[in-house]
């Protein structure tokens, strides 16, 4: 797939899936802005190193996607938007009624209403483009539920809802919109889950890994951030044109269960 004069943004990628994302869409040449909301040398130097490996224009643009107006101004500062990817994301466990407030603010503003302000700030420069694909990043999570995860569950599953509205509001257009679901990819977020887990099941770190994480994942092996990267750009691709409101699962089976 060649998507080179294609400008990606990827909410949330100096890390992880994000960032998975945004090298896999510069390698089929598009030029990508990076996002997170810390403005350290590190993340300008990631957008750098993309740049040079694949020859395209990478940037990295701070906007803190709990903030509307932010994730608005992202898409305004990038200056056009052929893709978007809303990926940012952040997750607590708890009971639901011991589950804090901001955590639950934090959790629905980033990981579900980010996606709302930055779908309406780039679907009039996908019109005035004449192409345009949004590529949601739920979750397992957006289509089953799991114990201690009532924030992160009711976002991913209105991202999912959210993905198929504004596939029949662009249906008669060259725009898609799609959710892809992971499973389990072990990334800096899954990671910082797996202490609070063990407390909850009291279990040990790899009881926790294989009897909890894995255990509705039949693959037992964890999804990869280029795997993710590579859905993406096949969600990209004249091949995906008429995909639009669905959900792909990347997720070793889990749903199938
Ligand atoms: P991660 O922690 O590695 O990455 C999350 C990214 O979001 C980081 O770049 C972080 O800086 C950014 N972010 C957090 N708060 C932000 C904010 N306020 N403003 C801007 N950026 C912010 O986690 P990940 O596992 O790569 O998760 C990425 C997405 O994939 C999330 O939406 C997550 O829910 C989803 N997901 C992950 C898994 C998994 O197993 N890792 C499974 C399913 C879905």
């Amino acid at each position: 797939m060649n998507l080179s004069g294609k400008t990606a943004i990827i909410t949330g990628s100096n890390s992880g899936i994000g960032l998975g994302v945004a090298r896999e869409l510069a390698k089929a040449g598009a030029d990508v802005v990076l996002n997170s909301f810390t403005d350290r040398e590190e993340d300008h130097a990631l957008a750098a190193e993309i740049a040079q490996e694949t020859g395209t224009k990478a940037r990295y643009i701070k906007a803190d996607m709990s903030v509307g107006g932010e994730c608005r101004a992202l898409i305004e500062k990038a200056g056009a938007c052929d893709i978007l990817v809303n990926n940012a994301g952040i997750q607590h466990v708890a009971p639901i009624d011991q589950f804090p407030v901001d955590k639950w603010d934090a959790i629905i503003a980033i990981n579900m209403n980010s996606a709302y302000h930055t779908m309406a700030a780039a679907l009039p420069m996908m019109r005035a483009a004449g192409w345009g694909r949004i590529v949601n990043i739920a979750s397992a999570h957006g289509l089953t539920a799991s114990p201690y995860k009532a924030a992160y569950i009711a976002a991913k599953h209105g991202v999912v809802g959210m993905t198929k509205t504004v596939a029949l509001e662009t249906a008669q257009e060259p725009i898609t919109c799609n959710a892809i679901c992971p499973g389990y990819v072990l990334t800096p977020l899954v990671e910082a889950q797996i202490p609070d887990t063990m407390k909850e099941y009291d279990m040990s770190r790899e009881d926790v890994i294989k009897n909890v994480m894995l255990e509705r994942q039949p693959s037992k092996e964890f999804a990869t951030v280029e795997q993710l990267g590579g859905t993406t750009v096949f969600l990209c691709s004249d091949a995906a044109a008429q995909i639009t409101g669905t959900t792909i699962s990347v997720d070793g089976g889990w749903t199938a269960l």
